[in-house]
């Protein structure tokens, strides 16, 4: 038995026999050509053969996929006719008299190195299409077309890296795993495999590929990153545990899916789905939420290098936003202190962090920061149906900061000429005890309240949420946490508005019933729990009297 450890994009898990894939390479040699003028219309009947194709595998990906995903298609096709690259490609051939293949060859390892070399994740991850592209137009050069790899059997595919076409076009009905020695979180191949809900590892390392050989046994474990060839009985039995475990939720989401969050006497909520990044989208779709409750934006800072700028900002949000044009989509600003520490924030260390400098006290401590958040998020609101949610309130005084900030924001986005939408709600998070005690006075100030049940509880109970000595202390069924969510749910609807749970303590199905008495309105969970809380929902019955 060998393990392997790599990155898990999408959490599943797959066991069975593995082929490693094949890819047909067209060999590209430089050859002389005595006229350039033929060889640029050979380039153009190429590259019509390669748009049609593309246009195939869109019309394929769209039934698989959904629309969003198979854009990346469109995008290839794009790149077909992008200017710059036909230029240098063009330039090639008539300057130096070279054969097209290795004019498109030369120039698209050009453009995907300036891709590599680039800061952002996202642009990095465009190399590989490019480099997908120009394949493409060199098989079709080739007069053969592409040929593309076929699963006889279901298997885990292992490969070095794989490009968004061939992910595509594999039968995935076939595909147990992908599992590739390189790779990145952000290639359109890894957010592929999230989408097709297919377990996927990826920088498991080159050594891998040395050892693996067509019909060897292996487990892929897409939640651990462990690529595990060969597995002794022991793990094998316990991997065929977690399967059958993995195909019962399956079944239930299946039949769940589509159906309301109604329960027997006819109590409605929304369950929505919490993420931290755009790439999650896929799963939130699968799950069928009814929107995002919870998108924890500081992803965005944890995972870049230095500030991110407005419009890297403003694209993420608009992406999430325009995936879900007709659902609510609440994005909440900038939650960085305590345990999530970036360091070109360049905090001053503190003693106790938890009680520190972080969110919404970090940002209106550093307005220009918050700014350029708000910016960005108003922008994109014109996209979709956006909430703004503001963490760790503790007084009135902040919240009157933040919507005066807002306003700010507003009238500059107006004094410049851009767009944002005027029904964009606001709402803060309920996580300490001072928002809970104090929500009668912030209620009329805001369309929703969030419960945030995982540091209301670490405060409630001055339990640090980050020490696993202190579990037994730290119970978040406590009397004094429930009693804060039900005030905060008193007071929200005293005054008009709606209240959800964004804290784990959402998913928890033995409160499902507590949270719904206490007209909880919705409740927002990881994508992989919502089926199973609508399942809950779904078999309760609020008609009698009960108190907890
Ligand atoms: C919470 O505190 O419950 C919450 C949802 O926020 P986070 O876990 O990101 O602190
Ligand atoms: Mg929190």
């Amino acid at each position: 038995m060998t393990k392997y450890t790599g990155k898990g994009v999408y959490g599943a898990i797959a066991l069975g026999r593995v082929a490693v894939y094949e890819r047909y390479r067209v060999p590209v040699k430089r050859d002389r050509i005595k006229h350039p003028g033929e060889e640029l219309a050979r380039l153009e009947k190429a590259k019509t053969q390669a748009s049609h194709q593309l246009e195939e595998l869109y019309e394929k990906a769209l039934v698989e996929v959904g629309e969003t995903n198979a854009q990346i298609f469109d995008i290839h096709r794009m790149l077909i006719d992008d200017e710059d690259f036909n230029e240098a490609v063009t330039e090639m051939i008539q300057g130096q008299c070279v054969n097209a293949e290795y004019a498109v060859s030369v120039t698209a390892d050009n453009f995907a190195r300036m891709f590599e070399a680039m800061e952002d994740a996202y642009m990095q991850g465009r190399a590989a299409d490019v480099r997908d592209v120009s394949n493409r137009i060199i098989a079709c050069l080739s007069n053969n077309g592409r040929t593309e790899f076929h699963l006889k059997e279901p298997a885990i595919i292992c490969a070095d890296d794989l490009a968004p076409s061939e992910t595509v076009t594999l039968d995935k009905d076939k595909v147990l795993a992908f599992v590739t020695a390189n790779g990145s979180y952000n290639s359109h191949t890894a957010i592929l495999a999230r989408n097709m809900s297919i377990p996927a590892i990826i920088g498991v390392g080159e050594k891998f590929l040395s050892d693996v050989k067509n019909g060897d046994l292996a487990i892929a474990d897409g939640f651990t990153g462990e690529f595990i060839l060969h597995p002794d009985g022991k793990t094998l039995e316990a991997a065929k545990k977690r399967l059958q475990t993995e195909l019962e939720k399956k079944e239930l989401l299946q039949k769940l899916k589509g159906k309301d969050n109604v329960t027997l006497d006819g109590r409605r909520i929304h369950i929505f789905a919490n993420i931290g990044s755009v790439d999650h989208i896929g799963s939130v779709l699968l799950s069928d939420a009814g929107g995002i409750g919870l998108f924890r934006s500081e992803f965005l800072y944890l995972e870049s290098h230095d500030f991110p700028s407005e419009d890297s900002q403003f694209k993420v949000y608009r992406r999430v936003l325009e995936s879900m044009p007709t659902k609510k989509v609440i994005i909440r600003t900038l939650d960085i202190g305590a345990d999530k520490q970036v360091d070109y924030f360049d905090l001053d260390k503190e003693d106790n962090p938890a009680l520190g400098l972080r969110a919404v006290r970090l940002c209106l401590t550093r307005p220009e920061i918050f700014k350029t958040q708000l910016r960005a998020l108003y922008r994109a609101s014109v996209f979709g149906k956006l909430g703004i949610m503001f963490p760790m309130i503790t007084d009135l005084s902040e919240l009157k900061e933040c919507l005066s900030l807002c306003e700010q924001v507003k009238r500059e986005l107006s004094f410049g000429g851009r767009k944002y939408a005027d029904d964009v709600e606001i709402g803060i998070m309920i996580e300490t005890p001072a928002a809970a005690l104090i929500s009668e006075k912030l209620a009329p100030l805001v369309d929703f309240f969030s419960v945030g049940t995982n540091d209301l509880t670490q405060y409630t109970l001055a339990c640090d949420r980050q020490n696993p000595r202190l579990e037994r202390f730290c119970d978040p069924h406590h009397e004094a946490v429930l009693r804060l969510i039900e005030l905060s749910a008193q007071n929200a609807h005293k005054h008009g508005a709606w209240i959800g749970i964004c804290g784990e303590l959402a998913a928890d199905t033995t409160l499902t019933e507590a949270f719904l008495r206490m007209g909880i309105d919705e409740l927002s969970v990881s994508p992989a729990f919502v089926l199973k809380i609508r399942d809950t929902v779904r078999k309760l019955d609020l008609s009698s009297e009960k108190t907890f």
